[in-house]
């Protein structure tokens, strides 16, 4: 029995409450005789709750971090452990079921099925669970989640009906469905202007408190400074970790947009 107040065991530098933890992970592409080093010894930890925005320029790596951390492909050394669980050690099909259960992405083009409600869209990954759930709770939590994401009002429109932003946050709601521990997003305001970008950082953030853990791939300052922590990668490394001393709050953001617009539309327009 732990006693209150006694020293927990933890070793230096290896937080076993960490959600995500990469140690000294490489990721090389064949390519070629030398291979693509996209990532080179990349050591990374991320707790519960947090929303980290990983910065970089085009090719320095931040796709190829955010594929291993979501399961979609593994290191070439190195070990990374989702939830404590080291996922070198998963097969093909326990690897799918940890990021369906575990994981939501969202993507820069928001990847909707076109001739498909947005309640549809979002609904659709519960129906590859390994969870089975019945029809009813698969609908209800589609409709929650798109009430998340403040569109309730829409669960009938399909995406050639819906905005950009809208059809950001359709792909949200559906990333959310699944109720995953760790949302990863790449370039997800890559498609939209500041002000929709603005939008989207509200739902983030608001998730965010709700207690699900962001990742957030975006090479715009403006919206890393949404996020409670920075990383910048260069050429495969980490360049610079470090928490944002003031985020932004999106509200405000969002608020100072709409004032703009109603005093200087001209201004409001410029992207
Ligand atoms: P970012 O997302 O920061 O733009 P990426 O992770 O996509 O960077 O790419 C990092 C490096 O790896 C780049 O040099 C890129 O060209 C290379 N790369 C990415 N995917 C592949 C692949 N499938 N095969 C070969 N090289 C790749
Ligand atoms: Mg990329």
């Amino acid at each position: 029995m732990k006693l209150p107040g006694a020293p927990t065991a933890r070793i230096e530098g290896n937080d076993m409450s960490a959600l995500i933890k990469l140690e000294h992970v490489s990721r090389t592409y064949p390519l070629g005789r030398t291979g693509v080093q996209a990532l080179r010894d990349v050591s990374l930890q991320i707790q519960p709750g947090e929303f980290v925005a990983i910065l970089g320029a085009s090719g320095s790596g931040k796709s190829t971090l955010m594929n291993l951390i979501g399961c979609l492909d593994r290191p070439t050394a190195g070990r990374y452990f989702l939830g404590g669980v080291d996922v070198a050690k998963l097969d093909h099909d326990q690897l799918a079921d940890i990021r369906n259960e575990k994981i939501g992405f969202v993507f820069q083009s928001f990847n909707l099925l076109a001739r498909t409600s947005a309640l549809q869209n979002v609904e659709l990954p519960a129906l590859y669970s390994a969870s089975r759930i019945s029809a009813r709770v698969r609908r209800n939590r589609a409709c929650e989640a798109l009430e998340l994401v403040g569109l309730a009002g829409r669960a009938d429109h399909h995406p050639n009906q819906l905005s950009g932003g809208e059809q950001q946050r359709v792909a949200i709601a559906r990333a959310i469905a699944n109720q995953p521990s760790v949302l990863l997003a790449d370039e997800p305001t890559g498609n939209l202007d500041s002000r929709t970008s603005a939008e989207i950082m509200t739902v983030f953030q608001s998730l965010n408190q709700r207690g699900i853990t962001i990742v957030m791939v975006t090479h715009e300052l403006d919206i890393a400074r949404f996020a409670q922590r920075n990383v910048f990668m260069r050429d495969g490394l980490i360049l610079k970790d470090a928490p944002v001393t003031a985020p932004l709050d999106s509200h405000e953001e969002l608020a100072r947009w709409k004032r703009a617009e109603q005093t200087e539309p001209q201004l409001a327009l410029r992207p």
